[in-house]
């Protein structure tokens, strides 16, 4: 049976969610302050990398059953829907001697499992050379993953959901209880999806204290490279390096993870170390022999800030309210499991008020 509902938020949140939600049939209209093309510090979607990297822990099986899913999915969509702007690439992972854990090397649970595709243990040579430093590698690995050009999903997620039927209004919500009467049909929304993101922390009606920013320092280089990778970089604390080339050419550079900073000023300083050591860990960035400018080309400087949480994200039913925020640097990965969750709670809710 068809139900109203209502997807507050266009973030990779809002937009799964009511994607998954419309697949059930349902007919959803969402609502959101900044929709797909906007360019924003309260819009945090537009400036992930965006991979997927679970970043759970061995024993935080929540996290992992979250990001699971998501894993198969942009797979799937990087082999099969080229107009979606995923595209497959390997990463590569590198540990310092300082990040191992009584003498082992710390692989993540998606390395250990062999959960992702074409699992490589790294040879000595293929780490990057840091005579230089004191922290020297010991160990890397590679896999094959997705990186997601933002811009690009954000619009085929809404495509997908304009050819289903659902709609989207820009508006800004004040309380969450006026949300039900925003549903397109002029009818009263039988359920609500609160998918606002940081901004949960001044939606009425909501006004999680427990919502905080984790600010992300990113550049956007017109540079291309083969690889993704990830590495710690002692001595700035809060800060590593990232590199996700994208599938149109070009590539994210990150980045920091920065508690409780709400500033989307870019700090220049930072940007100077990140374009260093991105020449510096990952040359062929800057190589003419693979079509790159021998310099980093920088086409924007920008911050991000990450919807974090105390205690983890909000993903439950109150009433007829399903909370879906809170996801912090893993929106994308974990899209797939929320939205499962999200149709489940709301399956829950409907067959419940039957009764
Ligand atoms: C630098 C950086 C790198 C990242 N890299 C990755 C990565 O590699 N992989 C990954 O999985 N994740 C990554 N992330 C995290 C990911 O971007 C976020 O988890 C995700 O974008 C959160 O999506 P969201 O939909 O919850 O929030 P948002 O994208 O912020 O969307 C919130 C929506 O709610 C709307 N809204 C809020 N309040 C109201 C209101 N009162 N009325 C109407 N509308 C409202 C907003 O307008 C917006 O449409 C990264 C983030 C950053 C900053």
């Amino acid at each position: 049976m068809t139900h109203k509902v209502v997807v507050i938020g266009a973030g990779v949140v809002g937009l799964t969610a009511a994607l998954y939600l419309l697949e059930k049939g349902h007919d959803v209209t969402m609502v959101a302050k900044n929709i797909p093309g906007d360019i924003d510090i309260e819009y945090t979607s537009i400036f992930a990398g965006a991979n997927w990297m679970s970043f759970a822990q061995d024993d935080e099986i929540f996290y992992q059953e979250l990001d699971r899913p998501g894993y198969g999915y942009f797979m799937n969509l990087a082999r099969n829907e080229p107009q979606s702007g995923v595209h497959i690439i390997p990463h590569h992972c590198y540990f310092r001697k300082s990040q191992l854990v009584n003498g082992k090397v710390p692989y993540a649970w998606y390395v250990k499992e062999s959960f992702v595709e074409n699992v490589r243990y790294l040879e000595k040579s293929e780490l990057p050379s840091n005579e230089d430093e004191d922290d020297e590698f010991v160990a890397g690995v590679s896999f094959d993953t997705v990186t997601i050009s933002t811009n690009i999903y954000l619009h085929y997620l809404l495509q997908k959901i304009y050819a289903l039927g659902g709609t989207l209004k820009r508006k800004t919500i004040k309380h969450i209880d006026d949300a039900y009467n925003l549903h397109h049909s002029g009818e009263k929304a039988e359920i609500v999806v609160n998918c606002s993101g940081l901004l949960s922390r001044f939606l009425g009606g909501v006004e999680d204290e427990k919502s905080y920013p984790i600010r992300g320092q990113i550049l956007l280089i017109r540079n291309s490279a083969k690889k993704q990778l990830f590495l710690t970089t002692p001595g700035f604390k809060d800060e590593s390096l990232y590199i996700f080339p994208r599938k149109e050419g070009g590539s994210i550079v990150g980045g920091t993870f920065i508690p409780n900073q709400w500033s989307g000023v870019v700090d220049p300083e930072l940007a100077k170390r990140m374009i260093a050591r991105a020449k510096k860990y990952l040359p062929e960035l800057v190589d003419p022999k693979l079509g790159n400018d021998p310099e980093i080309d920088v086409y924007r400087y920008t911050v991000g800030l990450r919807p974090g949480r105390e205690g983890g994200p909000r993903i439950e039913r109150v009433g007829s309210i399903i909370h879906n925020y809170g996801i912090a640097g893993s929106g994308y990965q974990a899209s797939i499991g929320l939205s499962q969750l999200v149709v489940r709670f709301a399956e829950e809710f409907f067959n419940r008020s039957k009764l």
